[in-house]
């Protein structure tokens, strides 16, 4: 068995315990993982306070930074292919999806790598004449960075990637499902030449680690992507060191395809708007709204599509589908399905568990257009799993699609260009994409309300939440300054 190793405070330690990492293609234990209990969390946030402080990271100009970053970014694009191959192993994250989605992560860190030297502060109009009043834009301090399995580079590159353009320190705990990807990255990180601590890589349980270090005195700032129940504990835990919070959290997109849309292209945007990932992804369009009238044409091309999938090993070049990251996620889709066909969904495709080693599920669409309060329309799969809901009108569409206590992400698929335009002032979510889905980049914020969290990631203003504003108020005038206790 492969064993990996933390990175606390520049250095790589095999952690106070250990625990079986299980290869989701087979079931079987793979590899050993460290177990950070509190003395290594608290040995992680020490380090990452003192590099806060110290001259080396705290005295680097903002521009150094950014050429670390740069460095960073390189290392990555080279190490692509083997990051790619460790994620998909202790994942179950295909291979063609860990190889493109890596390539961009060092896009992400070039972005923020080029943002390091553009945080600027401000200068105040004040309204004193002897007064010289500006804002710094101040790092925050010591941030606590927490992923979910699924595409852990990603996530934990746009907390990483500015945390660090911003000039903070940050402890990342990847997740106990899959963390191999984040400690094989613990090493190509540490060849950029940041200085020690600037970073520091755990992993473990969330009910240790996890509050261990969301609670922990010097953390200044949570960088959270997870689920809603985790996100409660999270805050409850901050109410501890009062420490500011973003917080990623899931979703149940509705994707929106009116009679006028050009059907072949929705199908497609669909399918990898639920199946990429194994469904195993936060923006997934699980809720299809289909206007009646093309209903049937378009499940007809879904369940073609859906049957053809190719399901095997993620590892495989040719495979569309792999096995979900844990038998844990696989049984919580079976008991959804179950309890929404009591409730009256009926099945399209899929909903069986193929007879093979592994967390393998396959792609199923759940018909719920004579149950629209099943729990398949209203709770999140995090899986291969697509239900749908059949309408007549516009104003339908926008009830049916704000029906939901999250707001991540949408889809709409129309050639009507007005009634795209409503519809995106209608839909209450983050992100709207129109006939198109999924598309992301660093430049554009990502995030949602509601259930979905708060908060952005993305952007210029993802590097401002992990800054401060400090004030600054300067004397101009050389006239002392007069008794306060002499009566004028
Ligand atoms: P989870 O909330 O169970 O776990 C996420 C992380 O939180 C893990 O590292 C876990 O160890 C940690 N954790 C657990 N308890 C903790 C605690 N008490 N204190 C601190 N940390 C704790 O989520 P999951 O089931 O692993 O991931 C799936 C969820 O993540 C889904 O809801 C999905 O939608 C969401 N997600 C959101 C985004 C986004 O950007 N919005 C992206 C990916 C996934």
């Amino acid at each position: 068995m492969q064993s990996f190793q933390q990175y606390i405070d520049g250095t790589f330690d095999a952690g106070s315990a250990q625990f079986e990492s299980l290869d989701p293609a087979t079931g079987a234990p793979w590899a050993l993982m460290p177990e950070a209990k509190s003395a290594d969390v608290d040995r992680a946030v020490e380090a990452a306070h003192r590099a806060f402080l110290s001259p080396e990271w705290a005295g680097m100009t903002a521009s150094a930074r950014g050429k670390l970053l740069y460095r960073l970014a390189d290392l990555i694009a080279e190490n692509a292919q083997a990051l790619a191959e460790i994620e998909t192993r202790d994942t179950g994250k295909i291979i063609r999806e860990t190889r493109a989605q890596i390539a961009y992560v060092a896009e992400y860190y070039r972005y923020y790598a080029g943002l390091a030297d553009k945080i600027e502060g401000a200068h105040l109009p004040i309204d004193k004449p002897d007064m010289e009043v500006w804002l710094r834009r101040e790092p925050i301090g010591v941030v606590a960075a927490i992923v979910p399995w699924n595409s852990q580079l990603f996530l934990s590159a746009v907390k990483i990637g500015p945390a660090l353009a911003a000039g903070c320190t940050v402890v990342l705990k990847a997740s106990e499902d899959g963390p191999a990807p984040m400690l094989e990255f613990a090493k190509i990180f540490d060849q950029a030449g940041f200085p020690k601590g600037v970073l520091n890589i755990v992993t473990g349980f969330g009910a240790e680690c996890g509050a261990v270090l969301t609670r922990h005195p010097k953390v200044a700032h949570v960088a959270f992507t997870g689920g809603p129940e985790t996100a409660r504990q999270i805050i409850r835990n901050s109410a501890e060191n009062l420490a500011s919070t973003s917080l990623e959290l899931g979703g149940k997109s509705p994707f929106i395809v009116f009679d006028d849309a050009d059907l072949d292209s929705a199908a497609n945007a669909q399918v990898s708007g639920i199946f990429a990932a194994t469904g195993q992804s936060c923006v997934a369009g699980s809720r299809l709204l289909v206007q009646n009238g093309v209903k049937d044409a378009f499940l007809a091309r879904l369940k073609a599509k859906a049957e053809a999938c190719i399901i095997g090993p993620p590892d495989d070049m040719g495979t569309e589908i792999g096995p979900l990251c844990t038998a844990r996620q696989r049984a919580h889709a079976q008991e959804l399905i179950a309890r929404s066909l009591d409730q009256g969904a009926t099945l399209v495709t899929g909903g069986t568990v193929p007879d093979r080693a592994g967390y393998y599920f396959p792609p199923t669409i759940l018909d719920c257009t004579h149950a629209r309060e099943a729990d398949c329309i209203t709770q999140e799969f995090f899986g291969p799993v697509l239900s749908v809901v059949g309408f007549d009108t516009e104003d339908e569409a926008i009830a049916l699609a704000n029906d939901t206590a999250f707001g991540l992400a949408s889809g709409v698929f129309t050639q009507n260009l007005t009634r795209a335009h409503r519809m995106i002032r209608a839909i209450r979510a983050g992100i709207v994409w129109v006939n198109t889905y999924r598309a992301v980049s660093p430049m554009a914020p990502f995030g949602g309300h509601g259930m979905s969290g708060h908060g952005r990631e993305g952007g210029l203003a993802a590097a401002l939440d992990y800054t401060t504003v400090k004030t600054v108020w300067l004397r101009t005038s050389d006239d002392p300054i007069p008794d306060p206790f002499v009566m004028r």
